[in-house]
């Protein structure tokens, strides 16, 4: 078997957040079959200097490369998180399309790709994740890489008419599919992505999951995201957990408790969220005093501008409904704009009777299924999840909402609150069954399966 050679743009090296469960699942694919992992090392330098730095951590090879300052702003907070991210979330509002940024995210990944190129040996399989490298693969086939090369690509891929605002999107889908796999978080993703490849680029369908295009065959295919259920359950039951759900638990009393974790980013739907939470305490006086809503909500990007207008307009709503409501023993939202380690997170999701995952598009969103990991069968909180989220296609068993229609929102954690716990446990019990069949390990294992078959005849 040869080895792996992983490419994304943040690797779980010394210094990043190495108990986040894609860099396990990463780290343990290379454990088992030896390889690299390559990446930007996060540093940013006046002029790039260095190649690449190999080091080993923990087992794990590591390859480094550095970016410039400009690399840092045109690839990095220009092209890919200014251009890509809000078009691939349905924002081509948000959207900021710049040539020069353009240019640069090509060079990045030109650069980048032929860095790859010379790691790998001819018989390895390489992976490459994410919208930060959307052309690596294509300038490794330039450097001669000729092996199996897979892509998995971690946010929503939008519909055709949506993709194609981006002035380079042909570019973009050629570059796609010098891979012989692209991996999709969901159903609807890979059918958005297809459909462009057969509409836009006469691509033709060949069996199931494959496209004959730009004289090559891709293979398309939906591969969810999971979690690590037993280990969420062990860090909600651990001492992190227990002591977060009591310091919260000593301020709220026994009042319900509605909990959302996010990164604070326009995709997440918070300033909706805040506002159903608004209209349900509009619409139920009864439960004036019996239920607070916990939402921690770290900034992140904070460089781009549409990320600091988010937190103004987030502070302003919060500020009115607790100065609406909040009474001398009571606020109704708390707030956190700050991260709390996956520890103390599990615990308050178990702490918790409701978890508000409500995102306008999220390619998968794996704090659901934490919030349902963190559960327990004798006493478990409801999950209400918005149907935008790439999750809902798995996750049945939640309250679905359509995290834009307000009142619907406001109605879902209505009702979540007053569930009888037969019901909650029938939820809960579906739920669980489903992230336990798609879990982290699933994933990465049916990706891998998927790419060392992928040169064989379809059938
Ligand atoms: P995204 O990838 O868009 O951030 P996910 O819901 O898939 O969305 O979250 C990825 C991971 O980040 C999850 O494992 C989650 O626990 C973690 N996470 C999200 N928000 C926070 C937060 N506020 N503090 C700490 N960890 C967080």
């Amino acid at each position: 078997m040869g080895r792996l050679i992983i490419a994304s743009n943040r690797t779980a090296t010394p210094g990043a957040d190495r108990a986040g469960g894609l860099a396990v699942a990463l780290s343990d694919a290379l454990a088992e079959r030896g390889g690299v992992w390559f990446g930007w090392s996060g540093d940013i330098l006046e002029r790039e200097t260095r190649g690449v730095r190999l080091f080993v951590e923990d087992n794990t090879d590591f390859a480094l490369a550095d970016l410039t300052t400009q690399e840092y702003e045109g690839y990095y907070l220009g092209f890919a998180n200014r251009a890509l991210w809000p078009v691939f979330h349905y924002r081509v509002d948000l959207a900021h399309f710049d040539e020069q940024d353009f240019a640069t995210y090509e060079d990045v990944n030109r650069r980048f790709g032929r860095l790859l190129a010379q790691l790998t040996r001819p018989d390895d399989i390489v992976w490459i994740h994410d919208y930060h490298f959307l052309l690596m693969g294509q300038e490794m086939r330039q450097s001669g890489w000729d092996g199996p090369m897979g892509f998995f690509l971690h946010i929503p891929f939008p519909p055709p008419e949506v993709f194609s605002a981006l002035p380079q999107h042909q570019r973009l889908a050629r570059g796609l599919c010098a891979h012989d796999l692209i991996g999709f978080q969901t159903a609807r993703d890979t059918a958005n992505f297809r459909r462009y490849l057969v509409d836009i680029c006469a691509g033709e369908p060949v069996g199931e999951d494959c496209v004959r295009v730009f004289d090559r065959m891709v293979r398309l295919r939906a591969f969810p995201i999971g979690t690590d259920p037993d280990d969420i359950a062990a860090l909600a039951a651990g001492t992190e957990g227990a002591q977060a759900a009591a310091r919260l638990e000593r301020v709220s009393a026994s009042r319900a408790l509605v909990i959302g974790v996010d990164r604070m980013d326009y995709s997440k739907g918070l300033p909706q969220r805040m506002a159903a939470f608004g209209r349900l305490l509009d619409d139920h006086a009864e439960l004036h005093g019996k239920v607070s809503f916990l939402q921690i909500a770290p900034p992140s990007r904070e460089a781009v501008d549409a990320y600091q207008a988010l937190r103004v307009e987030l502070d302003g709503l919060a500020g009115k409904i607790n100065g609406d409501y909040a009474d001398l023993d009571w606020v109704p939202i708390r707030y956190l704009a700050r991260n709390y380690p996956r520890g103390a997170l599990s615990g308050l999701y178990r702490l918790a009777q409701v978890g508000l995952v409500t995102p306008l598009h999220d390619g998968m969103n794996l704090v659901a299924k934490e919030f349902v990991a963190a559960q327990t069968l004798e006493d478990p909180g409801v999950l209400v999840l918005s149907e935008l989220a790439g999750a809902a296609e798995q996750m049945q068993g939640a309250i679905l909402v359509n995290p834009h229609d307000i009142a619907g929102t406001a109605d879902a954690i209505h009702r979540a609150l007053s569930m009888p716990v037969e019901e909650r446990r029938e939820r809960w019990a579906v739920l669980d069954a489903a992230i336990r069949a798609e879990d982290l390990s699933w994933w990465r294992l049916s990706f891998l399966k998927a790419l060392e078959t992928v040169r064989e005849p379809v059938a």
